[in-house]
C-alpha cells in the first residue's frame, strides 16, 4: 500500500473520530526494511520514523539525517539500560521506557546531556509475561515516577496481545492516559491504526502497510 494512501486512511479515520485533521502522527516503522525503502519513503516526503533496535537506527539514520532534513526518529523497541546514552543521542522520541532502572539512567543522561527525547510510557495492557511495559496497576505510581525525576513524559504507548480485540486495550491506554493528564497516545500498527484513531491515538506506528512485509525478521 501507497504512502499516500495510508495517509488518506488516517485522515478519514480523524473525521470519522471527529478528530481534527492532523492530529494523528503516522510513525513510519522502517525496522529490517532495506535502505532503498527507506529512501523511497522518504523521497515521498515522510519524516517520521520508527525502528525497534539501537543499533540499527545507528547504522541507518545518522546517513539519512546527513541527506534528508526534519527527520524525527522514533525508538519504539525494548531499551537496555547500557543503551541509554546512545538511544538518547540518536533518537527525538522514545516509546518504551518501563522500569524505574531506566527512568533513573535517562534522567541522569538528560541532567548530563542538556537535551531529553520525547519520552512515552509502555503499559503492558494484556499483562502478557514475555511483553515489556508497566502493568495497568502500577502504571499512575511509575508516571508520577518519572514526573519526579523531571523527564519529558508525552504520553503512553501499548502493544495489544495479537489474539485480543485491540480496542480494549487501546481504550484501556487511554483511560490511564487520561487520569494522569498524558495526551500522547502511542498506539496503533499495520492492522489496527484506524480502530486506535478512533479510541485517540495520536502516533500510530505502520510498518508492514507502508514497506510490505518484514523479510528478515
Ligand atoms: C514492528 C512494530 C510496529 C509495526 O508493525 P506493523 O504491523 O508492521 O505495522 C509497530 N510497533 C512496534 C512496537 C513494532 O515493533
Amino acid at each position: 500500500m501507497s504512502l499516500s494512501d495510508i495517509h488518506d486512511r488516517i485522515a478519514k479515520a480523524e473525521a470519522s473520530a471527529g478528530r481534527a485533521a492532523g492530529s494523528v502522527r503516522l510513525i513510519a516503522v522502517s525496522k529490517v526494511q532495506p535502505n532503498a525503502r527507506v529512501r523511497d519513503v522518504l523521497e515521498q516526503g515522510q519524516r517520521c520514523f520508527g525502528e525497534n533496535r539501537v543499533q540499527e537506527a545507528a547504522g541507518k539514520w545518522p546517513g539519512f539525517r546527513e541527506e534528508f532534513e526534519g527527520i524525527d526518529l522514533h525508538l519504539i523497541g525494548p531499551l537496555q539500560t547500557n543503551k541509554a546514552r546512545q538511544a538518547m543521542e540518536l533518537a527525538d522520541a522514545i516509546h518504551t521506557i518501563d522500569r524505574p532502572k531506566l527512568a533513573k539512567t535517562i534522567a541522569r543522561l538528560a541532567q548530563e546531556m542538556g537535551r531529553c527525547p520525547d519520552l512515552f510510557i509502555q503499559v503492558n495492557t494484556g499483562e502478557e509475561e514475555q511483553k515489556a511495559g508497566v502493568l495497568p496497576r502500577e502504571a499512575d505510581g511509575f508516571i508520577a515516577e518519572c514526573r519526579g525525576l523531571d523527564l519529558p513524559v508525552k504520553g503512553l504507548m501499548c502493544i495489544p496481545p495479537v489474539d485480543e480485540a485491540p480496542s480494549l486495550h487501546f481504550a484501556l491506554l487511554a483511560k490511564i492516559a487520561a487520569r494522569n493528564d498524558l495526551t500522547g497516545l502511542s498506539m496503533g500498527m499495520s492492522g489496527d491504526f484506524e480502530q486506535a484513531i478512533a479510541l485517540g491515538a495520536t502516533h500510530v506506528r505502520v510498518g508492514s502497510a507502508i514497506f510490505g512485509e518484514r523479510v528478515n525478521e
